[in-house]
């Protein structure tokens, strides 16, 4: 067995007791690294930029399942419409209706995590908790047919203060189950928390991940 499969088969065990779905993050190396990752038995797939994703989608077999996992522009929609799996990080009713606008054009229902920015870091997109229960409850949502909200993103802060990032993930699934009681609707089933990297899945599956995001802990350091 190579690296990568011995790495994906620990997390595999790891992830396992928690129901935690593993996104192995795949930017920056090659569709030939990636495919030894597919061929070990992996099908998710992470990546920040549209382009990219675009391209190892094109090489790649199509049975993997394409995640979005960094900030997405909206004229950018249009090129992962037809084939994305999951896109984790929405931040606006905007981005929303176009990914709503481009699903629709494609005949397929896109399924969209909103990132909530739980971070003490000035760097980082999302929402703020109010911002995200402003969004659930407006009118423009309910006439999204071709979207389906399934949870929530965060980005814990980068530090190793595990209290900080354990509260931050914390804060998250809280808010999470606020809104799972409060918002009844046909495009909302918020049954997703995609929280949790290399450096802090361990902290984040304590505070109810479910799908963790790897990259360098599978692939090596980039
Ligand atoms: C790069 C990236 C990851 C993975 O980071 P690693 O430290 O390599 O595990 C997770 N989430 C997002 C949004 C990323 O951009």
């Amino acid at each position: 067995m190579n690296a990568i499969a011995q790495h994906l088969q620990k997390f595999k065990s790891e992830l396992n007791p928690f129901n935690c779905q593993l996104i192995a993050v795949s930017k920056t190396y090659t569709s030939e690294i990636v495919k030894q990752a597919y061929d070990a038995g992996q099908i998710h797939f992470g990546e920040n930029k549209v382009q990219e994703m675009v391209q190892k989608q094109e090489q790649l077999p199509k049975e993997i399942n394409w995640h979005l996992i960094g900030h997405l522009q909206t004229n950018k929609v249009k090129y992962i419409a037809p084939f994305v799996h999951l896109i984790h990080a929405v931040d606006s009713l905007k981005l929303l209706a176009e990914i709503n606008k481009e699903a629709k054009k494609c005949n397929r229902i896109i399924a969209c995590l909103l990132q909530i920015y739980i971070a003490q870091e000035e760097t980082k997109f999302g929402l703020s908790f109010a911002e995200a229960q402003q969004l659930l409850e407006s009118d423009a949502l309910k006439t999204f047919e071709n979207i389906s909200i399934a949870g929530f993103m965060g980005m814990a802060t980068n530090t190793s203060n595990v209290a900080q990032i354990k509260s931050e993930f914390e804060s998250l699934q809280l808010f999470a189950t606020r809104m799972k009681e409060k918002i009844q609707l046909p495009n909302v089933a918020l049954r997703h928390l995609s929280m949790g990297m290399s450096g802090d899945y361990k902290i984040a599956l304590a505070a109810g991940s479910t799908m963790v995001r790897i990259g360098s802990a599978i692939f090596g350091s980039r």
